[in-house]
């Protein structure tokens, strides 16, 4: 059996290991330091606990939950991905991506995905298990400490690695209250994004916490037919179920809605289809991040060629519709939207 996380124990947790291993109080705010600020990944970086207590904690718990087992950077250096065995054997995949600027980790929610959007790699490989809060962090904290080396801050994080994270919401918004504790990481809630494929009860609880983290929701197509065979979900929350889900979020938090669209060739990639979106999300805050199709092991969908994209892109401007195409990254070394998959145990 693997023994429980140290960065999945909230404070009250902590408070109370440490009464029973008879330690003062203090001992609390060193403990969550060496955590939070410091970021610690292994327990002899500790200098502040005496060594019987870290013995103690270490018999009982797993400090850092991930190990490395693989680091891939792209031929412009500019993506990096890292494959880590947690410690049931399963693997995940991070990505982390720099820009002018700017550094952004594209972190994992899920052990595969259920949902099964036909073009997506981790949503071709079925779902293994959720994640665990420290298991999320872990993620980030891996990245923080990678970026430092270069004395380099995380500047944003993503919710879009592999799964669906409001099919794991209460690790997710854990995850996320830590992040964005001041004694936690200590990170902006307006710099996170979560990317969803639209799980609607989620999607309005997710609303009423009122949280400044943004919401992305990966819509792919305008009207109920196409997403369907897109992206099975769509049967049990269709299109305007989300979009009235997404008005309310703004309504909320006066935050815009980040709508993705991936465009497929000769799949939703029309001037109508443009037109069809540019209708559907008329009166609503977002802005609508196009990419072509990243390839994934499904040879049959191909991403549209760039005159396509920009064509999808000027039509949406013209109807008003406030649109960007995203850089694409890390295509080469598979690090690309929705080209996150590891090979699953005994598989
Ligand atoms: N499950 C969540 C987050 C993970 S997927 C979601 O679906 O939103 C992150 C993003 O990558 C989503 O917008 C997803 O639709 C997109 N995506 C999946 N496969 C892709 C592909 N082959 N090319 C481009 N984007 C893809
Ligand atoms: Fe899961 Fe998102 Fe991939 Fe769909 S696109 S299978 S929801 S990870």
């Amino acid at each position: 059996m693997a023994k429980p996380i140290l960065y999945d124990q909230s404070s009250e947790s902590f408070q109370a290991i440490l009464r029973e291993l008879g330690q003062p109080s203090f001992r609390l705010n060193q403990l969550e330091e060496g955590l939070y600020q410091h970021r610690y990944m292994s327990f002899g970086e500790f200098s502040t606990l005496p060594k019987s207590l870290l013995g103690a904690l270490d018999e009982r718990f797993t400090l850092f939950p991930l190990i490395k087992e693989k680091a891939i950077t792209s031929r412009d250096k500019q993506t990096e991905k890292f494959l880590f065995k947690l410690q049931d054997d399963n693997f995940i995949e991070t990505v982390l991506m720099h820009y002018e600027g700017r550094h952004t980790v594209c972190i994992s929610t899920q052990v595969g995905c259920p949902m099964g959007c036909v073009f997506c790699a981790t949503g071709q490989m079925g779902y293994t298990r959720n994640l665990t809060a420290g298991e999320i962090l872990s993620q980030i904290i891996y990245c923080m400490r990678r970026l430092a080396e270069d004395g380099k801050d995380l500047t944003n994080v993503v919710y879009m690695g592999m799964g669906e994270p409001f099919l794991n919401y209460e690790e997710v918004m854990n995850s996320i209250a830590r992040l964005t504790d001041q004694k936690g990481l200590n990170f902006g809630a307006r710099r996170i994004t979560i990317s969803t494929v639209g799980i609607l009860p989620r999607v309005c609880q997710f609303t009423e916490a009122k949280s400044q983290v943004n919401l992305a929701l990966s819509l792919h197509a305008p009207n109920d037919a196409l997403r369907s065979k897109l992206v099975p979900s769509n049967e049990f929350y269709p299109l305007l179920s989300l979009i009235e889900a997404s008005k309310k979020y703004t309504d909320y938090t006066h935050r815009r809605v980040l709508i993705e669209y991936a465009l497929i060739d000769g799949v939703n990639d029309t001037i109508a289809h443009a037109d069809e979106l540019a209708t559907l999300l008329r009166g609503m805050l977002c802005l609508v991040n196009l990419i072509a199709l990243n390839p994934s092991q499904d040879g049959g969908l191909k991403g549209s060629p760039r005159e396509k994209v920009e064509a999808f892109r000027d039509r949406l401007m013209k109807r008003g519709i406030q649109t960007t195409i995203r850089l694409k990254r890390g295509i080469e070394i598979n690090a690309g939207c929705g080209q996150l998959a590891t090979i699953q145990k005994g598989k």
